[in-house]
C-alpha cells in the first residue's frame, strides 16, 4: 500500500489541524521508510514469490519496521519528536495524531499484506488478511482511502477544493497502482528499498509545501 497510507495522512488532518499535513503524510509512510533503511543495511528482506508476473505482489521479513510491537515503539518515537518540535495549538493533538499516523500504517498494510506481519519479534505470530490476493479489490481501497482522506482534507483546511492535494494524490496513484495492477517482474530490492528511503521524504515536503500554501492563502476581495 503507498496511496491507501497518503490519503490516511490527509485524512488525519480533520483530527489535528493546527498540525501540517505533511507530518501526518510522512508519518503515515514512516514504516516504509524504515524498511527501505533495513533492507539496505541487511536486517530486513524482500521476497519475490515465483508467481510475482501473476500476482503482482512482493512478499516481507520485515519484524524490526512493520511488526506491531515496533510499530508501536516507533509511533511512540514519532509522538515524542512532534511534542518536542511542534508549538502551541498544534502541540498535543499533533502529537498523538502522528502517533495514530505511524500506528494506522501497520492496520492497512494487516489488510493487504499476506499473513507475514509479526505481532512481536521475528518469531511471533503474524498477521495479515491478504487482500494484495484480489489485487483490483486492493487498489480499490486504496482510492476509497485517497479520496476518503482528501475530502476529510477539504473539511479541516479552509478554501475551496484542494486541487494541489489531488494532483498529488493523482501523481502517487500514476506512479504506484499500474505496476502494482499488471508488473511483471519486480524492481531490484536495492531500487526498490531506495525508492522506500525518498518516499516519506519528499511526500512530506510536497504536502506540507500545499498545506503552508492553502492556510496562508487569502481569497481576494469581492
Ligand atoms: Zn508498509
Amino acid at each position: 500500500m503507498f496511496l491507501g497510507h497518503v490519503g490516511v495522512g490527509l485524512a488525519l488532518k480533520r483530527a489535528a489541524p493546527a498540525c501540517s499535513a505533511g507530518v501526518l503524510v510522512a508519518g503515515a509512510l514512516l514504516l516504509d521508510w524504515l524498511l527501505g533503511l533495513f533492507v539496505l543495511a541487511g536486517l530486513e528482506e524482500v521476497h519475490v514469490p515465483s508467481d510475482f508476473a501473476r500476482a503482482h505482489f512482493l512478499t516481507f521479513t520485515f519484524p524490526w519496521s512493520h511488526g506491531l510491537l515496533a510499530t508501536l515503539g516507533w509511533s511512540a518515537l514519532a509522538a515524542a519528536l512532534a511534542a518536542a518540535l511542534l508549538r502551541g495549538r498544534a502541540r498535543a493533538a499533533g502529537a498523538l495524531v502522528v502517533a495514530a499516523a505511524v500506528t494506522s500504517h501497520f492496520l492497512c498494510d494487516a489488510v493487504e499484506h499476506v499473513p507475514e506481519l509479526p505481532l512481536l519479534g521475528p518469531s511471533s505470530a503474524r498477521v495479515g488478511l491478504g487482500l494484495w490476493r484480489w489485487m483490483p479489490l486492493a487498489l480499490a481501497l486504496e482510492v476509497a482511502l485517497a479520496a476518503l482522506g482528501l475530502w476529510l482534507y477539504r473539511r479541516a483546511t479552509p478554501g475551496g477544493f484542494p486541487w494541489g492535494m489531488a494532483f498529488l494524490l493523482l501523481g502517487v496513484a500514476a506512479v504506484a497502482l499500474p505496476g502494482q495492477l499488471l508488473g511483471a517482474e519486480a524492481p531490484p530490492t536495492h531500487l526498490l528499498a531506495a525508492t522506500w528511503l525518498l518516499q516519506a521524504p519528499l511526500l512530506g515536503l510536497l504536502a506540507a509545501w500545499l498545506d503552508a500554501r492553502r492556510r496562508t492563502h487569502v481569497p481576494p476581495p469581492g
